[in-house]
C-alpha cells in the first residue's frame, strides 16, 4: 500500500525555505509505517486564468523557466513533478483530485497565497479534498511574519507604515526564525516509479517556454537568484540608501521578479543582509525597510479584504475625484508618448524590459492619476500586464499610494513634477537618454521655467507635451481639496 504526499507549487518555485515541501518530506522521513511513502510535486498550467488576471507574458514565461529549473531541483530530491492543465481556477480542484486519486495521495501540502481570489481557490480545493478524506496542510511561507499578525496594542491593524515597520521589527526579533534549508533527498522508489512530466513548449495565448524576457538580467533558477542576492548584499547594500532613487544607476537589487514567482523569499533576503553585515544595527537597513513595505501591503490585503476587489483604502478621497476617461491621453501614457521625458522613459523601460525603477514607477503613476486624472485601476492593470515582477498586493499598494487613496498614501497635494523629479534624480538625463534614445544627455529634461502657459515646442523627435503641467496641477489640487 502506498502513502503519497502531494505538494502543490504555485508562486513558490523553490525547494529551500519552502514550508509545505519541507514538512511533507519530514512527515515521510519520520513515518514508521510499512507503506511505501514518497512525495510528488504538482503545478497547474492555467494559461487562460493568467491572461484573465492580467499576468504579463514575460512574467508567465519567467515562471515557466523557473518551473523548469524547479523540476531539476526536485529530481535531486527524488521528487517527480506532475503538471495539471486547468484553463481556469474553477477546474483546478477536480484536476488536483484526479491526480491525487491516481497516485493514492493521502495528504496535500501547500503554502498560502495572500490575495482573496487565490484564497477562495484554495478553500475549494481544501473542501473537496476533505470530503474525499484527504488531509490538507497549509503553511505561511510567502511572508516573513504571518499575514495579518502585526497588530497594534489594541489588536487593530496599522494603517500607517512607520509604526507598522517598528512593530514588525520588534515582532521579528522576538520570533526570529531563519529560512528553512532544502529537505533531505528521499528514497528514490517513488521517483523511479512515477514519471516526471515535461513542461510543454507552447501553452497557448502566445506563451512559450524559453521565449523572451531579459535572461541576462534575470536568469532563471534558484542558483541565479541566490547569486544575485549575494552580489547585491556584498557589493551594493552599503550604498543602497544613497543610490536607490537614481534610475540610471544600478542602485537597487532588481530581485523583485524572483520574489514575485517565489524562487527567493523575503526571509532569505533578510538572512542575506544579516550574513554580510558587520553592523549590529543591520536590521535597520533601508533595504530591509523596503522588504517590510512588501509585508505591509500583504497585511493590508488580509485585514482590509475589500481592497482585493479593487476598492481604495480611502474611498472618501476617491469620491471627490472625477476620473477623466480620456482614452487618447491614457494611450499616450501607455506608449510613452506624453512628451514628458522621465515619464516616457519609464514607460519605454517597462515595455522593453518588463521592469521599471521604483522612483519612476512613482513618477509615472502620479502623472497618470494626478495630472491626467485617469483612474488608478487602469494604470495598475497596465502595469500588471507588462511587469515581469507583477505582484497583486505590491502593485495595488503602489498605485493606491500614488493616487492618494491608499494606506499611508502620498498626501493629495503631492503631485510629482516630472521635470523637477528628472532634475533631482536624473540630472544628466542618462536614464531618459537610455530609453528615449535622445542622443544628447543634458538636454533631455525640459526647462522648468518653461512650464505652464508657454509649453516647450522645440523637442526634436519627441512628442509635444500632452498637457499643460501647471494648469493640470492646479485643477487636480482643487478637486482633491
Ligand atoms: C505604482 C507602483 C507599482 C508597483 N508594482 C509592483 C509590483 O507589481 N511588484 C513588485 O514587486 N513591486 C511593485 N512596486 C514596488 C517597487 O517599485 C518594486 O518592488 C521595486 O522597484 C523592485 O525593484 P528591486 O527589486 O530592485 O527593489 P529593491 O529596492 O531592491 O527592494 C527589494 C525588494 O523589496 C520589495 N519592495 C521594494 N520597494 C517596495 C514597495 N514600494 N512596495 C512593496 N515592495 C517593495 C520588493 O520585493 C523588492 O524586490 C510598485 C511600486 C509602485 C510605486
Amino acid at each position: 500500500m502506498k502513502n503519497i504526499k502531494l505538494v502543490w507549487f504555485r508562486n513558490d518555485l523553490r525547494t529551500r525555505d519552502h514550508r509545505a515541501l519541507y514538512t511533507a518530506c519530514e512527515h515521510v522521513a519520520q513515518s514508521t509505517s510499512s507503506a511505501e511513502m514518497g512525495v510528488i510535486a504538482v503545478a497547474a498550467i492555467s494559461s487562460k486564468q493568467w491572461m484573465l488576471q492580467d499576468e504579463s507574458k514575460s512574467r508567465v514565461q519567467f515562471w515557466l523557466a523557473n518551473l523548469h529549473s524547479l523540476k531539476d531541483e526536485l529530481a535531486g530530491l527524488n521528487i517527480p513533478l506532475k503538471l495539471i492543465h486547468a484553463e481556469t481556477n474553477q477546474e483546478i480542484p477536480q484536476q488536483l483530485l484526479r491526480l491525487a486519486k491516481q497516485y493514492n495521495v493521502k495528504a496535500l501540502y501547500f503554502n498560502d497565497e495572500v490575495p482573496e481570489y487565490e484564497q477562495q481557490r484554495d478553500q475549494q480545493v481544501e473542501q473537496l479534498f476533505q470530503q474525499q478524506g484527504i488531509g490538507c496542510h497549509r503553511f505561511e511561507s510567502d511572508l516573513v511574519l504571518p499575514a495579518g499578525s502585526v497588530l497594534n496594542q489594541q489588536g487593530l491593524p496599522y494603517k500607517v507604515f512607520t509604526p507598522f515597520s517598528k512593530a514588525w521589527r520588534q515582532q521579528f526579533i522576538q520570533s526570529e526564525q531563519g529560512p528553512l534549508p532544502a529537505p533531505q533527498p528521499l528514497s528514490s522508489k517513488v521517483y523511479t516509479a512515477i514519471e516526471t512530466d515535461n513542461i510543454p513548449e507552447d501553452i497557448g495565448y502566445g506563451l512559450r517556454l524559453g521565449a523572451d524576457w531579459n535572461k541576462q538580467i534575470w536568469p532563471a533558477g534558484t542558483e541565479s537568484a541566490h547569486r544575485k542576492l549575494q552580489q547585491f548584499v556584498s557589493e551594493q547594500l552599503t550604498d543602497y540608501s544613497q543610490l536607490r532613487d537614481f534610475p540610471a544607476q544600478t542602485g537597487t537589487s532588481s530581485l523583485s521578479p524572483y520574489l514575485s514567482v517565489g524562487v527567493l523569499t523575503a526571509r532569505q533576503c533578510i538572512a542575506g543582509v544579516q550574513a554580510y553585515s558587520d553592523d549590529p544595527e543591520w536590521f535597520y537597513n533601508q533595504w530591509v525597510t523596503e522588504l517590510i513595505w512588501r509585508e505591509f501591503y500583504r497585511h493590508l490585503l488580509i485585514l482590509f479584504p475589500e481592497m482585493n476587489r479593487w476598492k481604495p483604502f480611502k474611498p472618501d478621497i476617491e469620491k471627490k475625484i472625477a476620473w477623466q476617461h480620456d482614452k487618447a491621453k491614457f494611450d499616450a501614457w501607455c506608449k510613452g508618448e506624453t512628451g514628458f521625458d522621465i515619464v516616457d522613459a519609464g514607460m519605454k523601460q517597462l515595455l522593453e524590459t518588463g521592469w521599471m525603477h521604483n522612483r519612476v514607477r512613482m513618477i509615472t503613476a502620479s502623472f497618470l492619476t494626478k495630472l491626467l486624472r485617469q483612474d488608478w485601476r487602469l494604470g495598475a492593470r497596465f502595469f500588471m500586464q507588462h511587469l515581469i515582477d507583477g505582484d497583486f498586493s505590491s502593485n495595488l499598494g503602489g498605485w493606491q499610494w500614488s493616487a492618494s487613496v491608499g494606506a499611508d498614501a502620498a498626501p493629495y497635494f503631492r503631485i510629482f513634477n516630472p521635470m523637477r523629479q528628472a532634475d533631482r534624480f536624473d540630472a544628466k538625463g542618462l536614464y531618459s537618454q537610455q530609453w528615449l534614445d535622445l542622443g544628447h544627455p543634458g538636454d533631455t529634461n525640459m526647462d522648468t521655467d518653461l512650464l505652464g502657459d508657454a509649453l516647450p515646442s522645440d523637442l526634436g523627435q519627441r512628442p509635444q507635451p500632452i498637457i499643460d503641467y501647471a494648469a493640470e496641477r492646479r485643477r487636480s489640487i482643487e478637486e482633491y481639496q
